[in-house]
């Protein structure tokens, strides 16, 4: 069994009634319906306004791959659960980026660059094109769907060179946009899926709920949990016998140094 935890801002869907009439009950909790429609993945809901933003120790220690949707209050989101995020995804949680989630902190801190890019809201056509037909996250897919109404992200767009590019989006308008994809990150695995408009009902539509219930078992560990410790091996435990010659910064006693 996966355990999931689909994090959600929630704010839109409270402050504007455009949104609150999508998504009367939160993104977050038809983002996590979506997921629990696969027998093997149990996911559960956390947002911005609860206590530690729902995102305590034991919470994000029982995750196996947490989704993430920000957009109104990326700012209100605490530096210190971020680090605790960030943290959790080099020892191999999975991280699932969705829409204006490029804009978040925890997403920016993992990519390590600016991750901006182009928009515009005109509800015009997306067509996603799948690029990788046999990876696990395009499976089901044909070599494309659309989204009939979308927010335009356009490129260029500051992220990292991709490990895996998987989608690749065209619109109405005519920009392109590298919609889906996917890098690691320590032991983690992080997917960037641009999908999830707030105000068009993006998140009820099956072959967005498709790809995050794919999303989701690709990004599970599959490996022990990764602690990075790093380790002083002094001389006399080297695997082969050695003698300390030259000069040397730390001596026996120092700190780190047995
Ligand atoms: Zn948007």
């Amino acid at each position: 069994m996966i355990s999931a935890t689909v994090w959600g801002e929630n704010v839109h869907e409270r402050t504007s009634d455009v949104v609150a009439e999508v998504y009367p009950d939160g993104m977050h909790t038809v983002i996590a319906d979506a997921l629990n429609e696969d027998p093997n993945i149990k996911a559960r809901t956390a947002t911005l306004d609860q206590p530690e933003h729902g995102l305590t120790d034991e919470v994000l220690d029982q995750t196996d791959v947490l989704t993430w949707w920000g957009h109104a209050a990326h700012g209100d989101v605490s530096d210190e659960i971020v680090a605790r995020v960030h943290k959790r995804v080099l020892e191999g949680m999975g991280l699932i980026a969705l829409h204006s989630a490029h804009y978040s902190k925890i997403f920016k801190r993992l990519m390590g660059t600016s991750c901006s890019l182009c928009w515009r809201e005109a509800g015009e056509k997306e067509r996603l094109w799948v690029c990788q037909p046999s990876h696990p996250i395009t499976q089901g897919i044909d070599r494309y769907f659309e989204i009939e109404h979308s927010e335009m992200y356009g490129e260029p767009f500051g992220i990292p060179t991709p490990d895996e590019q998987l989608f690749v989006s065209w619109y109405a308008g005519g920009e392109v946009f590298r919609s889906g994809a996917t890098w690691t990150r320590g032991n983690g695995k992080v997917f960037y899926f641009s999908a999830g408009h707030e105000t068009y009902p993006i998140f009820f539509q099956e072959e967005v709920r498709l790809v995050l219930r794919n999303a989701v078992r690709w990004a599970a560990p599959t490996t022990p949990r990764w602690i990075d410790d790093a380790p002083n091996v002094p001389p006399d435990q080297a695997p082969e016998p050695i003698t300390i010659s030259g000069r040397t910064i730390h001596k026996p006693g120092d700190e780190g140094f047995k």
